[in-house]
């Protein structure tokens, strides 16, 4: 995490590691009261606020260590960008599945091809909304 911040030209700040390691432990994309809750467990932090966690947050996105995840939920959720994946997300309670298809990689690899205005495509998202299991 150290040399990833590094790299970019971003200082290992001890927020900045605490972050990162909230978010290397976490299964699913978080949002920075998530991340604010847990970061003020932490005694030399419990005084950052949640508006240096978000600018922090937004900060490790345009560096690119973080990837924001459009969730459909009233704040920014985000997430390692370090493996490529998408999610499944239930618009009643808060659960989310990573899922991962090569099939859909090269699908959507190819559309580009047929774009009339289009030469190049850098990167996609996409997520799928519905009911999980326990709320259908
Ligand atoms: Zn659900
Ligand atoms: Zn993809």
């Amino acid at each position: 995490m150290k040399e990833m911040l590094n790299e970019r030209g971003y200082k290992a700040t001890p927020a900045r590691l605490a972050i990162l390691d909230i978010f290397s432990k976490s299964k699913f994309p978080i949002n920075a009261e998530i991340v604010y809750k847990n970061i003020s467990k932490i005694k030399a932090l419990r005084k950052t606020n949640e508006a240096t966690i978000y600018r922090t947050l937004l900060s490790l996105e345009s560096c690119g260590i973080l990837k924001r995840i459009n969730l459909r939920k009233n704040s920014a959720y985000f997430e390692l960008a370090d493996d490529h994946h998408h999610h499944i997300v239930c618009t009643k309670c808060n659960e989310i599945e990573d899922f991962e298809n090569s099939e859909l990689e090269k699908i959507l690899g190819g559309i580009v091809v047929k774009s009339s205005k289009f030469k190049n495509v850098r990167e996609h998202s996409l997520e799928l909304f519905g009911l999980c299991r326990m709320c259908a």
